[in-house]
């Protein structure tokens, strides 16, 4: 009997999501074994964290391989670089946002204080999101403890790998180079990467649902369709297609957003991720009547069919059971 097709990824598009796990620790060795890098490589450092965060979403949804033993090992790899336990994802985001959408009840939502969109309130979000995630975490992993000792474990191991690296990188980099030096390939190289690694996550789902109509069947979310933004982040950008098909690989997501697209309003199609950063942000900040706005139905004004909409919802997010064992390989997991 063979062992070589578990360790092979489901889908051959995979095939990249893997080089550029590779990529991960290569970009922080170098930096590690040559200071006079880091200026050079640093940037690329912040990148490949945030491309950890799209790949951990993707694998929380789609698990990467067949071999459950690799998908433990690979979440724990990618939770080193996107800055958290990526488990976090499935009780945050798969059993919670994409059930609720930006509606109340979601520990993501956009609108907590209030529903302007300005460059403080995104910049904050992180914050605010990452206060109101906590519950829902720590209350997957006290069912994980009581009911399920394998995904206690593998949270467990995430834990541990995600704080021995972090303090073990730390400890290596001083060592080598001094407190000074040390302390500076750290920072660069892994200590703020890793943070902007989830930072930059908890604010594509802000701007990817910020003034968008949760009340509506296709307008919902908002959609960066320039293919250069979705190279790089395995096609994060087409949000919609993700939202109506959860358990599609990140690779489909083009020909779904395709056929979806017409039904969409326009203003939630942004060819360009710098356009509209600049126009929302830069731009709102000196002229205020330019904020983005509110397309279609606020998430807090809930219309008279809000309970068959929410069914609705609900029922395309269903996870395959009820127990939390389910939800180890992710909620809408199709296991080949
Ligand atoms: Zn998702």
């Amino acid at each position: 009997m063979s062992y070589a097709p578990a360790m092979l990824p489901r889908h051959g598009a995979d095939a990249r999501t893997i080089l550029w796990a590779l990529l991960m620790p290569t970009v922080l060795l170098a930096q590690l074994a040559r200071p006079a890098l880091v200026p050079y490589l640093s940037p690329l450092s912040f990148y490949l964290a945030m491309a950890a965060g799209t790949i951990a979403h993707n694998h929380n949804h789609c698990p990467t391989f067949k071999s459950r033993r690799l998908n433990a090992f690979f979440a724990a790899w990618v939770s080193v670089f996107y800055g958290y336990p990526t488990f976090a994802w499935v009780p945050t985001h798969n059993l919670n946002h994409h059930k609720h959408v930006n509606r109340e009840g979601d520990a993501t939502i956009t609108w907590r204080h209030t529903n302007r969109n300005t460059w403080w309130i995104a910049v904050s979000y992180f914050f605010v999101s990452a206060y109101y995630q906590s519950g829902p975490i720590k209350e997957y992993i006290r069912k994980a403890k009581a009911s399920n000792g394998r995904l206690y474990r593998q949270i467990v191991t995430q834990y541990t790998v995600w704080i021995g690296c972090l303090v073990g990188v730390a400890a290596v980099a001083i060592a080598r180079h001094g407190l000074g030096t040390g302390l500076y390939v750290y920072m660069l190289a892994f200590g703020l990467p890793s943070f902007f690694g989830t930072w930059s996550m908890m604010w594509f789902n802000y701007m990817q649902h910020v003034h968008c109509d949760p009340w509506s069947e296709h307008n919902h979310s908002r959609n960066i369709t320039g293919r250069i933004f979705n190279f790089l982040v395995f096609n994060a950008g087409l949000h919609t297609a993700h939202h109506e098909n959860p358990g599609a690989h990140w690779s489909k997501l083009p020909e779904i957003h395709a056929r979806l697209a017409p039904n969409i309003d326009p203003a939630l199609n942004e060819p360009s991720f710098l356009w509209w950063v600049f126009r929302a942000y830069v731009v709102s900040a000196f002229v205020p009547r330019l904020e983005t706005k509110q397309i279609g139905r606020a998430p807090f004004d809930p219309p008279a069919d809000a309970k068959a909409i929410r069914a609705r919802s609900e029922k395309k997010n269903a996870p395959v059971t009820d127990s939390v064992d389910a939800h180890e390989m992710g909620t809408n997991a199709q296991i080949a």
